[in-house]
């Protein structure tokens, strides 16, 4: 068994932040990924980081944008934390050594994004993950934190009290793709999931394929609610062949978007006739579909990007990877072509409850990064503020799993926070939604039972499990897994209606139960692919039935959520999360009340336009 004080579970922008933190507080900090940290999914971000750096500009703008992008879902304290931190946390990479584009005079550039009423978008060209990626992972190995590479963490290992608000982390369990073992990591602390997103649940997604949301999942299991499932952002500029996004910074720096009849249809239709392209990604994602769907697509499905006009060399200065991007992946050459792009799955706004400091309601667990939601972006994110949460809130958990005296926290967690019950759909039947092989969730034992042995007891758990994966004979996950990804791409996409989430649900009902014949035909115990996207698999059928429960019960079009049957933003009613709780067979749906007082005001909810 591995034992350090702090287990961080992700080695992308959230969990090297957070084991940076962790370490500078003394704690001996381990991070265990299933990828090598540089492959980690922050690496694929290209547009850039929100702070509000310059004099005009200032955090209380920036928290407004980021309120009003939510369209008023998003938590005050959270947000207003994110973008005071932001300023510092930006200085403090560039001062690690970060390569931000500059101006001529030397200073930081920043550039306008969508939802933005300022330019206070900060990159690195078009590679701006990339290179704070390998900032971050150069100061984990200058700081000699150890790093478990390709070790596939199956689940936590979390006591047994009823009540999840009783209930420790004492660790995980997880699989060594290397040569097969599974083995015991005991955090003498906490673990931090900084596991990154669910993209995968989708079949048309700019999420790499390791982006199966195993963080939430597990959390799920043990019982921490997840919060605001249902909003699940569509990027409106990913290549149509691959999912291979086209940053926003393309239309932030001048692209223009057309219809097949030569409209820049973004004001010519009327869909934001101030902000035009750089609209919402949720307003601009809905003007698309709708353009094609009333025929005004190219080939029936996708509209163009033009950047022609920027110039050969700006496009190069600023821009150049998204040449490559639709060379390599689309035949197009950006300088000369319009290029084809539609939505696709981009961003999971919900995720694993938490607070400013990252703590979930079970001691000892706490999330940070896309997996979790602490809610800053409520029911839409704006380009640019998701790598800031990785920082901001990485560092905050880390500082606090570590043990340091951090403000309370004002956003409540667990179940004692709930205000009010919701319904789950009659579309799931009592029973069959039981996460697979779900027994083993929590560990028999409760709070005073040794921790060592309670992660001993998940060990032997998981291990069972693989065994039986890879001995016994029955379904390959690769069709349950496509039956996901297309009923929710069908169903649960931009435009939802009641009758299409609820056949979601049924054709979801049915991937649980081939699930549960589920088997490995690789039998090899070196990185054998088809036992991990076996493991992956039942992590997208929990996640794709918390997102369908959620859409299912949101009677209201917010954000990122539209309903056909309910077309308007409905404030009276639905100012408030969604949390969807698993407790020992029991499945939860209940609301907590969104916070709108934050230190520099309250944020009354307006008509949300661009
Ligand atoms: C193409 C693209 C471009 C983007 N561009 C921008 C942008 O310009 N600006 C912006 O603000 N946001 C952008 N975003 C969003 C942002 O990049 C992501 O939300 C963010 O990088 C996620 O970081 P993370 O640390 O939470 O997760 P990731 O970087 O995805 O890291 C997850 C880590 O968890 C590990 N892991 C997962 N499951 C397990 C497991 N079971 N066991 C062990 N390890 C596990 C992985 O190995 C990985 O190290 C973009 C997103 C995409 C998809």
């Amino acid at each position: 068994m591995h034992e350090h004080d702090v287990i961080v579970v992700g080695a992308g922008g959230a969990g090297l932040r957070a084991a940076i933190a962790a370490k500078e507080e003394g704690a001996d900090v381990a991070i265990v990924t299933k990828l090598h940290p540089v492959r980690s999914h922050t690496g694929a971000a290209e547009g850039g980081i929100n702070a509000a750096l310059q004099e005009e500009d200032s955090w209380e703008d920036h928290a407004y944008d980021t309120m009003k992008g939510s369209d008023f879902l998003g938590d005050a304290p959270a947000i207003e934390t994110l973008t005071k931190d932001a300023r510092e946390d930006v200085i403090q990479l560039e001062h690690w050594g970060m390569p931000f584009s500059r101006e001529e005079d030397g200073t930081v550039s920043q550039r306008p994004f969508g939802g933005l009423s300022y330019p206070r978008t900060t990159y690195a060209g078009a590679e701006t993950g990339h290179h704070l990626l390998h900032t971050m992972y150069e100061q984990v190995v200058k700081r000699g934190i150890e790093v478990y590479e390709e070790w596939y963490v199956t689940d936590l290992a979390v006591t047994d009290e009823d009540d999840p608000e009783d209930r420790t982390c004492h660790g995980v369990a997880a699989y060594d793709i290397k040569n097969g073992a599974v083995e015991g990591f005991r955090a003498r602390d906490s673990v931090i999931l900084a596991t990154g997103g669910l993209g995968q649940v989708f079949d048309h997604t700019t999420n790499a394929v390791a982006n199966t949301g195993d963080g939430q999942a597990m959390a799920y299991r043990a019982g921490v609610p997840l919060e605001d499932m249902e909003f699940v952002q569509f990027h409106p500029t990913s290549l149509p062949s691959t999912g291979v996004l086209i940053s926003e910074a393309v239309r932030g720096e001048g692209g223009i978007l057309y219809n097949a009849e030569g409209e820049r249809f973004m004001f010519e239709r009327g869909y934001a006739n101030n902000e035009g392209e750089l609209a919402s990604r949720d307003v601009v994602s809905r003007a698309e579909l709708t353009e094609i769907n009333e025929g005004r697509g190219i080939e029936d499905e996708y509209v163009h990007l033009d950047m022609r006009h920027l110039g050969e060399e700006r496009i190069m200065d600023r821009l150049e990877n998204i040449l490559h991007l639709a060379a390599d992946f689309e035949g197009v050459d950006g300088l000369e072509e319009p290029m084809p792009v539609k939505p696709g799955q981009h961003y999971q706004m919900g995720g694993i409850e938490t607070d400013e400091n990252g703590e979930t309601c079970i001691e000892g667990l706490y999330a940070a990064g896309e997996c979790a939601c602490v809610s800053v972006h409520g029911a839409n994110r704006l380009g640019g503020n998701a790598l800031p949460e990785l920082f901001v809130f990485g560092k905050r958990a880390g500082y606090h799993a570590a043990g340091r005296d951090m403000k309370t926290a004002e956003i409540p967690t667990g179940p004692s926070a709930r205000s009010e019950a919701g319904d789950v759909s009659p579309a799931v039947e009592p029973g069959a939604i039981e996460p697979a092989t779900d027994e083993d969730a929590v560990a028999d034992g409760g709070q005073t039972a040794d921790p060592t042995a309670i992660v001993d007891q998940e060990v032997e758990a998981e291990r069972e499990r693989i065994e039986r994966l890879l001995e016994d004979d029955g379904t390959n996950h690769a069709d349950i897994r496509a039956d996901v990804q297309q009923t929710m791409t069908e169903y649960v996409n931009v435009f939802r209606t009641e009758e299409g989430i609820e056949t979601a649900l049924e054709d979801l009902q049915d991937a649980r139960r081939d699930y549960q014949d589920v088997a490995v035909e690789d039998p090899s115990r070196t990185f054998n692919t088809d036992l991990i996207h076996t493991l992956e698999t039942r992590n997208i059928i929990d996640l794709a039935e918390t997102i369908a429960l959620g859409a299912l019960a949101r009677t209201e079009f917010r954000g990122a959520h539209w309903r056909a049957e309910h077309q308007t933003r409905k404030d009276d009613e639905w100012l408030k999360h969604t949390m969807i709780a698993w407790n020992n067979g029991d499945l939860d749906l209940y609301y907590v009340p969104v916070i709108l007082d934050g230190e520099s005001k309250t944020y009354e909810p307006v008509d949300r336009s661009y």
